[in-house]
């Protein structure tokens, strides 16, 4: 008797371990396809079976010497995805955007308020072109050491939207745990604890898609 719940438990992990293997194989190669062929194949389901086995993902990833933050880019790009037409029905004084901290300047003169870095526009990085065009439509921009200042924010005032600008791995989370705020995320191009760099152009061009629709370019900003 004891034999036959043991051999039901074994093959019961068995099977576990088979439907994991699968999930992982089918979330790995339609992610690949959704990054290669820039196509979109059951995105809800496959985010699914991306948070599902996402860990899991990430460990073999490593074992194997690969690119372990594929797994966040494709999360980020199908949740970006996902939510752009909500996003661009959004009225641009619903949205904030949230920048980190390591994008400044090493000689930055901002200093450190409740709600994050407080920007003085001095011109000698991207945050000071993004907080410029993000006045002109009225929103605001937070930017931020840690994720922990995601919950001051939260406290402090609402909002429907959220663009935001991270590392992959950062990204990824953040946007799974504000994922009833219509995140739409921009990654680093380059990673660090300062002088990090962002397409600037694709912050704008989200900026830009919130409601009424604009057309400001990075140019309009530079010389003031
Ligand atoms: S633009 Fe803003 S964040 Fe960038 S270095 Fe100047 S004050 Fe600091």
């Amino acid at each position: 008797m004891d034999m036959n719940i043991f051999t039901l438990i074994g093959q019961i992990v068995v099977l576990v371990i088979i439907l994991l293997v699968a999930l992982c194989f089918i979330t790995t190669i339609l992610g690949l396809y959704l990054l290669k062929k820039d196509k979109l194949i059951f995105p809800k389901l496959l985010l699914f079976t991306l948070n599902l086995t996402y860990t899991t993902i990430k460990n073999v990833s490593r074992l194997l010497q690969l690119d372990d933050l594929m797994v966040d880019r494709i999360s980020i790009d199908l949740r970006n995805r996902l939510n752009k037409l909500e996003f661009e029905n959004t009225k641009a004084e619903d949205v904030i955007i949230v920048l980190p901290h390591c994008l400044r300047d090493t000689t930055c003169p901002a200093v450190l308020g409740e709600s994050g870095l407080e920007c003085v526009k001095c011109g000698k990085c991207s945050i000071g072109i993004i907080k410029k065009i993000s006045e002109q439509k009225n929103i605001d921009v937070y930017i931020v050491p840690g994720s922990s200042f995601i919950k001051n924010i939260l406290k402090q005032r609402k909002f429907k939207a959220v663009i935001g600008v991270a590392c992959p791995l950062d990204l990824n989370l953040a946007m799974t745990s504000l994922h009833d705020f219509t995140p739409q995320g921009v990654y680093l191009l380059t990673d660090g604890c300062i002088n990090t760099t962002v397409d600037v152009e694709e912050v704008i061009d989200l900026i830009n898609k919130t409601l009424p629709a604009t057309n400001y370019s990075i140019n309009d900003f530079k010389e003031e």
